[in-house]
């Protein structure tokens, strides 16, 4: 059995975020990453400003992921829409990019990264390896994301009677894409669902939604649910017609938003989306995740393993407004009130929302 001091499960987000802060302040650990190459991860890649920040203390200069920014949001609904500044400068990547950029800097830190190793069950901290083998850890930091790990995975309730899937598909760079985004991100509010589009480092569109199980049954396929939504709203539509057919619709299933952490464990760090998972619609999920393994490292510089209890507590409550702000702005954004409401929606308002659904700083 090996053995070390803190193990990390997970390079994603979070997890790069605990390895560059260990690297940093000399503490010895471990991170294994069940990928072999980085993916580019089922994401809408708007890094607010505040992700921003916590981006900055970690080493990562915004301009080396996109030198573009997002300023401005227009959201739609049924053939209602509003606009408004954002309130700071947002930045819209691939994750791809972004995780590519968090683990090299941890590894050029010194971080031991063991790629292509998959964590298949937690007891206590210690971790069993796909191939048999077991890691035994003083401490413990869990960054699977929206992977749940047998012996820690989230409650099945947290899902709801309707789950959400998350669905993306990317939409090539034209002259078109470029003169209607650049600048701007957009919302689309459906019956059950969002969908939301950008503009990435390399041209293309992300075009990325969130959409209960009962919506996607309704239409049939991704595919067929694109071009109903297509139809039914024409702003959505213009981009739609722009997709390729060939090109490839990736889906995630059972995302559990508004679910959180609440209570802690000995010498456990439950990270990102293991510690709480915000509505999408809000664009701090990554944040979220940096901001959790930036100060879990912290914790655990401070105090050890035995801070890993009080840490958790002291997270969830940090997580307690912004997820209920999203959580309440999502149900009202999915359901038929939206487009009656957004007529009423005050640049004022969108900014005020933007603000509350931040993290608030530790
Ligand atoms: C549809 C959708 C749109 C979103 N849009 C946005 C947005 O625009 N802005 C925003 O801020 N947030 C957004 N989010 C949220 C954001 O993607 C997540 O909150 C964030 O990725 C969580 O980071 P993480 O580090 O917890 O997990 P991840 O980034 O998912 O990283 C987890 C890592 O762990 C690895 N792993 C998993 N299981 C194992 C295992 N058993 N053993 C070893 N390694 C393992 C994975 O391979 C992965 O590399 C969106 C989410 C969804 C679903």
């Amino acid at each position: 059995m090996r053995r070390t001091p803190a193990l990390i499960v997970g390079g994603g987000l979070a997890g790069a975020a605990t390895a560059i802060r260990l690297a940093r302040a000399g503490l010895p650990h471990l991170l294994v990453e069940r990928s072999r190459e980085t993916g580019d991860a089922i994401c809408g890649g708007f890094l607010s400003w505040r992700t921003l920040e916590t981006l900055a203390g970690l080493g990562i200069d915004p301009d080396t992921l996109n030198p573009e920014r997002v300023t401005r949001a227009r959201i739609f609904a049924g053939s209602r829409r509003a606009e408004a500044a954002l309130p700071h400068p947002a930045v819209s990547v691939t994750r791809h990019r972004l995780d590519t950029v968090l683990l090299a800097e941890a590894e050029r830190l010194g971080t031991p990264v063991e790629r292509g190793v998959t964590v298949r069950e937690i007891a206590a901290t210690s971790a069993r390896l796909a191939d048999g083998a077991t890691i035994a850890a003083d401490a413990l930091f869990l960054a699977s994301g929206k992977h749940d790990v047998r012996g820690m995975a989230r409650p099945d309730d947290a899902r709801g009677a309707d789950p959400t899937l998350g669905i993306r598909v990317r939409i090539a760079p034209s002259p078109a894409l470029s003169k209607s985004l650049a600048g701007g991100i957009e919302l689309h509010l459906f019956d059950r669902g969002y969908a939301g589009l950008a503009m990435q480092e390399d041209g293309a569109a992300n075009l990325c939604m969130a959409v209960h199980r009962s919506r996607l049954q309704a239409a049939g396929s991704p595919a067929q649910l694109l071009e109903a939504l297509g139809r039914e709203m024409p702003a959505l539509g213009e981009w739609v017609v722009l997709i390729d057919p060939s090109a490839q619709i990736d889906a995630i299933a059972n995302v559990p938003y508004g679910w959180r952490q609440r209570t802690g464990a000995d010498a456990l760090f439950r990270l990102g989306d293991q510690a709480g998972v915000i509505p999408s619609l809000a664009g701090e999920g990554m944040g979220i995740a940096l901001a959790s393994g930036v100060s879990a490292a912290r914790a655990y510089e401070n105090g050890g393993p035995a801070a890993a209890a009080s840490w958790q507590e002291d997270f969830a409550r940090r997580l307690a407004r912004p997820i209920g702000i999203a959580s309440i702005v999502r149900h009202i954004a999915e359901s038929e009130r939206a487009a009656w409401l957004l007529p009423f929606l005050r640049p004022t308002l969108i900014q005020v929302i933007a603000n509350a659904t931040r993290l608030g700083q530790s």
